[in-house]
């Protein structure tokens, strides 16, 4: 029986006093759930401020992308052990953002997956098709291809080591995406089925253990449909996760 996850995604929302404010709201609100694993990944800037709250909670905390670099010049960026040293337990790779915004690839996706596994942060890779792909029936194949640029890289030792992290993937199709149209349970479980076939074919074992989580509009409305399907493990939630109650009963509906 794998354990459902909840992940929030602030993306780049809040500020000091809002955080305080929705962390406070979600460490009380949580408190009592104690059969599923909840995180909140929040703007670099505010990991120390997410530490100092979340520190001997049942929540963990976050980032919402890494640099494959240990150090270095390169401007702007935030390297594992910076994220480790914050106490993050977890990190989303392969935003559909980061690769639509910030032009990031499959390449940079597999780059980084493998130094947050040599930080010994729990990577949760994101991947899922564009409308387009959608509409001209690609899902698989855009998953796939995804799926295959970080998993073909990794030699036993680091796959051992991924799901050792417990590592997860989350299924966002980006249509579903900050667009309020979620994909149906169907569609999920589809989709989850497909990935989880996939892990298999390389490890069965680890097929049954793997998380894949669903984000694409997630709400307190749709989360517990999305949650009964079999293959579908918890959610990442990206704007209902700004508002404490939405959040909460979406945690909830996973416990
Ligand atoms: C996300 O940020 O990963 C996400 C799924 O956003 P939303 O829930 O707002 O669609």
């Amino acid at each position: 029986m794998r354990r459902k996850l909840v992940v929030g995604n602030w993306k780049m929302h809040g500020n000091l006093n809002s955080n305080q404010i929705l962390l406070e709201s979600l460490i009380d609100g949580l408190k009592d759930y104690k059969n599923a694993d909840y995180v909140v990944c929040v703007p670099n800037i505010y990991l120390f401020q997410a530490r100092s709250l979340l520190e001997n909670t049942n929540i963990s905390w976050g980032g919402q992308n890494v640099n494959q670099h240990e150090q270095g010049a390169f401007t702007g960026a935030v390297a594992p052990h910076m994220l480790t040293d914050l106490g993050c337990s977890y990190v989303l790779l392969g935003h559909s953002e980061r690769r639509v915004l910030f032009h990031e690839t499959n390449l940079t996706a597999a780059a980084r997956f493998d130094a947050a596994l040599k930080a010994g942060l729990t990577p949760i890779l994101c991947v899922g098709e564009t409308l387009a792909e959608h509409e001209a029936g690609l899902t698989e194949v855009i998953v796939a291809s995804q799926m295959d640029a970080v998993m073909a890289t990794l030699d036993e030792q680091e796959s051992a080591k991924a799901m050792q992290l417990n590592m997860a993937f989350a299924y966002e199709p980006v249509w579903a995406v900050g667009t309020g149209r979620s994909a149906t349970p169907e569609q999920a479980q589809s989709v989850h089925a497909f990935i989880r076939n996939r892990i298999a074919r390389r490890d069965a074992e680890a097929a049954t253990h793997v998380r894949i989580i669903y984000g694409g509009s997630v709400k307190a409305q749709n989360a517990k449909e999305l949650f009964a399907k079999p293959d579908v493990d918890g959610g990442l939630v990206g704007g209902a996760s700004l508002n404490a109650e939405e959040f909460i009963e979406i945690c909830r509906l996973a416990n």
